[in-house]
């Protein structure tokens, strides 16, 4: 999800409490193949943020009365043989309150960050690439490779990342380039279309960034696709993919990527994990002519 601190305290969006909510949402799989979803929190969102050009009320009738809305941060760590895998990383200690509560969730679920082997990023919004460094500004996780997308590191780290974004993004760039300095040769280039790590492929999910990737992999017999933001919200997502949230870059690109998705997904029942996705694991089911998340 794309806005600012500012823009969300002037909203008075952040002036609600948010609880502490360190935890383990989910588990997939067990024994030596097993997936746990990490919460590193939440935040809120005006309604009005998803869907340009839609009336709040309009808005409002998909998804729920609540405005603002909160919506949660799932992490995805799959733990398998020696390899302990991330799936993003969380918004760190400075992105809005309510997040950056990855590292206590790790200590629930018994993990060591020296223990991370690999942390995959679906793209690098704020709230999935701020975790990355400690509070001094080391990487976390001292023994993990951190892949990306090559795509996604040239347009944020690019000198020109400032002509594509409106104002209120900049500070968007400014901390994906100083998190990508401090990783350093760390951070290493990879392709969609692309295995990254054995049994794990990339697909291309661009729209809601311009190198957004998703990815597919089994756990326990089961193929899973980890979604990043390709689909964001649990009713307006699926309900109208069409809708154009703010949060998108190329919001017509992004819808197209919805459809093509939920079009494949709703076929093939394959499981999803989603980012922002109350509960975080669940199908698409068509409904008529669009789609509905059906959480598991
Ligand atoms: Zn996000």
């Amino acid at each position: 999800m794309m806005f600012t601190r500012r823009t969300l305290l002037a909203s008075g969006a952040c002036s609600v409490a948010m609880p502490a909510l360190a935890q383990v949402v989910a588990t997939l799989g067990s024994g030596d193949e097993q997936i746990s979803i990490l919460s590193d929190g939440g935040f809120e969102m005006p309604l009005s943020t998803l869907a340009r050009a839609v009336p709040v009320a309009d808005i409002s009738a998909q998804a729920g009365p609540s405005n603002p809305f909160r919506t949660p941060l799932n992490i995805t760590c799959l733990r398998r043989g020696k390899d302990v895998i991330l799936f993003d990383c969380g918004a760190g200690a400075n992105f809005l309150p309510g997040s950056g509560r990855l590292q206590e969730s790790l200590r629930t679920a018994g993990i060591e960050p020296e223990a991370v082997t690999h942390v995959l990023f679906t793209h690098l919004h704020p709230d999935h690439f701020w975790g990355a460094l400690d509070e001094f500004d080391s990487p976390l996780f001292p023994n993990a490779r951190w892949l990306a997308a090559a795509r996604e590191i040239d347009f944020w780290t690019s000198a020109k990342v400032y002509d594509h974004l409106p104002a209120d993004r900049h500070a968007f760039a400014a901390g994906a380039q100083r998190i990508a300095k401090n990783l350093g040769d760390r951070l290493e280039r990879a392709e969609a279309g692309r295995e990254w790590l054995p049994g794990i492929a990339a697909v291309e999910t661009a729209g809601h960034t311009p190198g957004h990737v998703s990815f597919v992999l089994s756990v326990g017999g089961t193929s899973v696709m980890v979604l990043g933001d390709a689909l964001t919200h649990p009713q307006i997502s699926f309900a109208h993919p069409d809708w154009q949230p703010a949060s998108d870059q190329d919001a017509e690109l992004a819808a197209a990527t919805r459809r093509r998705l939920l079009d494949e997904l709703g076929r093939t029942g394959m499981q999803v994990i989603g980012y922002h996705l109350p509960g975080a694991t669940g199908r698409v089911e068509r409904q008529g002519t669009a789609y509905r998340f059906v959480g598991t």
